[in-house]
């Protein structure tokens, strides 16, 4: 294939990224009959992967600070996204599943960006600072701790945890979004400042 066959316009709108070429795709190391596909983007992330990471759930991202690189837990894989615009997939299917699930990658980068243009340094600072320094306890002290299972757990310490872990969203908490808790809800938004709020699936609509 030439290099013109394995470039692909995704998002021609987007804010630092657009195409992606495919560089390699091997077979998985990790998961028998599926491959691992390394791409690369159309601009550096050097900037962005620092906003990238706070936009995800902490359990979910795992960020070499010294090198900046990220790697993701999403989708049922790992993702790697390093400061050159490199980007490796494993457990993928084939080309047209690493396409999908870099179009999704592409969607949050393209959004990190736009964010990090308008957040300040101390904002981004802010954020990550939270997010490093986050336990479930801190979270399930701002929860209503009823134990009402309407979320699914049944704990309100299981929920915390799960939250952290990215397996379930804030919103699942239904209580939080009646009078007699709103000072739990004032708790957690003081605790996670609002990117976190929304990165945790909290949903002000
Ligand atoms: S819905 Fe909220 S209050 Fe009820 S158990 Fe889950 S976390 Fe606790």
């Amino acid at each position: 294939m030439t290099d013109e066959q394995n470039r692909h316009l995704i998002l021609a709108d987007g804010a630092l990224v657009k195409e992606v070429s495919i560089k390699e795709i091997r077979p998985c190391i990790v998961a028998e009959g599926m491959v691992r596909v390394l791409m690369q983007l159309d601009n550096s992330l050097d900037a962005v992967i620092p906003s990238l990471m706070t936009i995800y759930p902490p359990g979910k991202v795992n960020y070499i600070k010294n090198k900046n690189i990220l790697t993701l837990s999403l989708h049922n894989r790992l993702i790697t996204i390093y400061p050159s615009g490199k980007v490796s997939m494993n457990k993928t299917l084939d080309e047209e599943d690493a396409l999908e699930t870099i179009t999704k990658i592409m969607v949050d980068i393209n959004q990190a960006h736009l964010q990090e243009s308008t957040t300040g340094t101390s904002d981004l600072q802010d954020a990550q600072e939270r997010l490093s320094n986050l336990g479930p306890l801190d979270l399930y002290h701002c929860l209503p701790q009823t134990g009402c299972g309407e979320c699914g757990e049944a704990t309100c310490t299981a929920f915390a945890m799960k939250l952290l872990s990215g397996d379930t969203t804030l919103d699942c908490c239904t209580p939080l979004k009646e009078s007699e808790h709103k000072e739990k809800l004032r708790c957690l938004e003081n605790l996670l400042g609002e990117p976190l709020m929304a990165a945790l699936g909290w949903k002000t609509q």
